[in-house]
């Protein structure tokens, strides 16, 4: 096929781990916000939405690249993937990630879309919608189409404004709540007030949109524990989020939160005080049917998922199991986590003599607790 080096389209860098296999759709650059402490995603970045036209053109280029792709689909429908990585080969360089992006998309079916960046719907309901069709109609075969919002700018979308996005195409809302403590919020900077994430959850579910919630235990310090715990109650209660997706606080150099760290007014949470907020989450969880998700190797407990309708007690028994660890041990499980070694305590068992050895050694080496908090936030830090 002839080669043309402007069939690019754009790619930006963030997307929710559950989308990692999503075809990545450009309709807003950076977040309008970019103003939460603990941050620094799109601090460069200044924000913009594009076009109905410009993003219209993006898919129109990606539906070039899945025509140069399906050349190496088979009647049965498996894929040639020599062929595919002949095809890659001879990609122009500007193109070839375009390429590489739908073909991969192609081959693991096609199903997913994700929208890209900060706050899509920002722009007008009817602008998105315009966009939200003419994606599906250009690729059939996609079954669910997601986007992250900022509750802020939710809270001012209708009920029928979500129904009618729904209708268009859109079925799943990524926000990041973070906490639902308007103490927490205000600390952090984000914006926003409880009130207002409650009013985005209801309307966005009104209208038959999925909702997955972000939760960040120990964003609030030492000082507003109880207040991230209890608020985020509250407002999952409230609102019945279809996921809450845990989200461990990091206090990363160069933010705001470091800053006030630094100046003494953000104290790091232990480990345990963090598992505590999500416990307390757990335990007043009320009338809903959520599912606690923890997908982010930030998390200490990666095997935290189940229904908060139906798996309470498997969900507080893990915590406890832990929680009641001598201390060393937990030290030992929590590096060995921050290190990928394991994804729970029970793999700790399959480490080596001498991964178990060097593990207790470190954990013994620092006496002072808070110290071993800021070795565990400086291990975190490196992933986010
Ligand atoms: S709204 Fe999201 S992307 Fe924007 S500054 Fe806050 S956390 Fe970062």
């Amino acid at each position: 096929m002839e080669f043309m080096e402007d069939k690019v389209f754009r790619i930006g860098p963030i997307r929710p781990p559950s989308e990692a296999d999503s075809l990545l759709l450009q309709v807003t650059n950076g977040c309008t916000w970019n103003k939460c402490k603990f941050c620094q995603l799109y601090r460069h970045t200044k924000f913009k939405a594009y076009s109905a036209d410009s993003i219209k053109a993006d898919i129109d280029n990606m539906v070039y690249h899945a025509e140069r792709a399906r050349q190496y689909q088979n009647a049965d429908g498996s894929w040639d993937i020599d062929g595919l990585n002949g095809e890659l080969a001879r990609s122009g360089a500007a193109e070839r990630e375009c390429f590489y992006m739908v073909a991969n998309w192609l081959v693991g079916g096609g199903e997913n879309v994700f929208l890209q960046d900060g706050n899509t719907t920002v722009l007008s309901s009817g602008r998105l919608a315009d966009v939200l069709v003419y994606l599906r109609q250009a690729f059939p075969s996609i079954k669910r189409i997601t986007s992250y919002g900022r509750a802020q700018n939710l809270a001012k979308v209708s009920a029928e404004e979500f129904a009618e996005l729904k209708a268009a195409g859109l079925d799943r809302i990524h926000s990041g709540y973070e906490t639902g403590s308007d103490a927490v919020l205000k600390k952090i900077n984000k914006g926003v007030t409880a009130a207002e994430e409650i009013t985005a959850g209801r309307n966005i579910k009104a209208g038959g949109i999925e909702l997955s919630v972000y939760f960040m235990p120990g964003v609030g310090g030492k000082e507003l524990t109880a207040e991230n715990a209890l608020g985020t109650s509250e407002v999952i209660n409230a609102v019945n989020p279809d996921f809450l997706r845990i989200r461990t606080a990091a206090v990363k150099p160069g933010t705001g939160l470091y800053e006030d760290y630094v100046n003494g007014e953000f104290t790091l949470c232990s480990d345990d005080e963090k598992l505590i907020e999500i416990r307390t989450v757990i335990e007043r969880a009320s009338g809903i049917d959520t599912r606690l998700v923890s997908d982010h190797i930030i998390n200490l407990l990666q095997g935290l998922k189940g229904s908060l309708k139906d798996d309470k007690e498997k969900l507080l028994a893990m915590i406890d199991e832990y929680l009641a660890k001598p201390e060393v041990e937990k030290r030992m499980y929590q590096a060995a986590r921050r290190m990928a070694r394991v994804v729970s305590p029970k793999e700790m068992g399959r480490l080596s003599e001498r991964e178990a050895a060097e593990l207790k050694r470190f954990a013994e080496s620092v006496q002072d607790p808070y110290e071993w908090e800021i070795k565990m936030n400086d291990m975190i830090a490196r992933y986010i």
